[in-house]
């Protein structure tokens, strides 16, 4: 075990004592209690403002992979066409999964240091004609975001061509804008460690009246499956004995900390903390690793590890004087680390302390 005294790693963040609260009561069944029924649906509305819909909320147990897994499985049989938009390594990672039972995946691939070219997506789409489109909001191992103009595009796309558009907004929701009903996301796929602040102990999906239909039909029933989870709140039943304790750290993040400070102005605090990561980078001579300014991410940050140094010595030095960065993965591996700016790191102090750690080991 491990807390450093700055923790910039791309989640899981700190946990505000706020939200630490909620691990510091015992609580009743959750499958018999109309009280936790009531935090269930309490947060599905809360939900729903956070990500501008008027989709069905679902909130499960378990890390965000288990909803990554659960979209796929419950829209798509094996033979049937997806087509994974990928500029890195969660876009790919659809297809890979997709493929793991059978599923004729595609990629529409881009470099891991751009975001996804809307009409060289239209015109595979178009040939492939997918069953469902999956796409990646914040690809946080680049420290990108497609914007919303982009993203809106996608999901005309996807309308156009009559395939769901799944959305992995994992890593930015809540620290980035984000409409899910302007974007026509069927199915949006959103983790507690990242934004929220949490433990990585809740997955939340909203799930579009199209997106029901499929689920419906395709009626699988695996551990992770959305099937046995619409109307909860309204049944008060449930596929499995829910977590309380992370169902009211939920809610304590959603709303005692972002729709208390105002979800505008969390947004804000996630540019501001990201510029002020950029730009001070860009001082101290590190090279940003996406192409422009205006693809970065507003909640992660990823920069190549400065030349002189191997991936392990630069985390070792920075790691001596308290400070903890995200390293990276596959073909970014030893090359590209990140800085995180979400959700409790969106703070300007924070920032500020740890790249002046940085600073001091590139400099010594
Ligand atoms: C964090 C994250 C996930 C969930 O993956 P874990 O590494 O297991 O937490 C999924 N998608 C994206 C884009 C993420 O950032």
């Amino acid at each position: 075990m491990q807390k450093y005294q700055i923790g910039l790693v791309p989640g899981p963040v700190s946990i505000p004592e706020s939200i630490r609260q909620a691990w510091n009561t015992d609580y009743a069944s959750s499958d018999l209690e109309h009280e936790f029924f009531v935090l269930y649906q309490e947060n599905q509305e809360l939900t729903q403002r956070l990500l501008h819909t008027e989709n069905d909320i679902i909130i499960t147990s378990g890390e965000a992979m288990s909803i990554l897994w659960a979209a796929l499985k419950c829209t798509l049989r094996p033979g049937e066409k997806l087509l994974a938009v990928s500029s890195g390594l969660f876009g790919e990672g659809f297809a890979d999964m997709a493929k793991s039972f059978g599923v004729n995946a595609q990629v529409c691939a881009f470099d891991y240091d751009s975001v996804p070219d809307s009409q060289k997506v239209y015109e595979h789409a178009k040939k492939f004609r997918p069953k469902v489109i999956s796409a990646v909001h914040c690809e946080t191992p680049s420290g990108t975001l497609i914007n919303h103009e982009s993203l809106a595009e996608l999901g005309s796309i996807a309308r156009e061509v009559n395939a769901l558009f799944v959305v992995d907004f994992v890593s930015s929701a809540g620290g980035a804008p984000l409409d899910v009903d302007e974007c026509n996301i069927d199915i949006g796929l959103l983790g507690s460690q990242k934004v929220l602040s949490m433990t990585p102990t809740l997955s939340i999906s909203s799930i579009s009246p199209r997106a029901w239909e499929v689920i419906q039909d395709i009626n699988y029933q695996g551990y992770e499956s959305y099937i046995n989870w619409r109307d909860v709140p309204e049944r008060e039943y449930m596929p499995y004995t829910h977590d309380w304790q992370s169902m009211k750290a939920l809610n304590i993040s959603l709303n005692n900390i972002i729709m208390s400070e105002g979800l505008e102005n969390v947004i804000a605090r996630h540019d501001e903390s990201a510029k002020l990561c950029r730009r001070l980078a860009l001082e101290m001579g590190l090279k940003l690793f996406p192409k422009s300014q205006e693809i970065c991410s507003p909640t992660v940050s990823a920069f190549y590890i400065p030349e002189k140094f191997t991936w392990s010595e630069f985390n070792n030095a920075l790691r001596e004087r308290g400070l903890a960065v995200g390293g990276n993965y596959g073909s970014l591996a030893n090359k590209v680390f990140r800085i995180g700016h979400m959700g409790s790191q969106a703070d300007i102090n924070l920032i500020q302390n740890g790249m002046q750690i940085i600073k001091q080991v590139i400099s010594s």
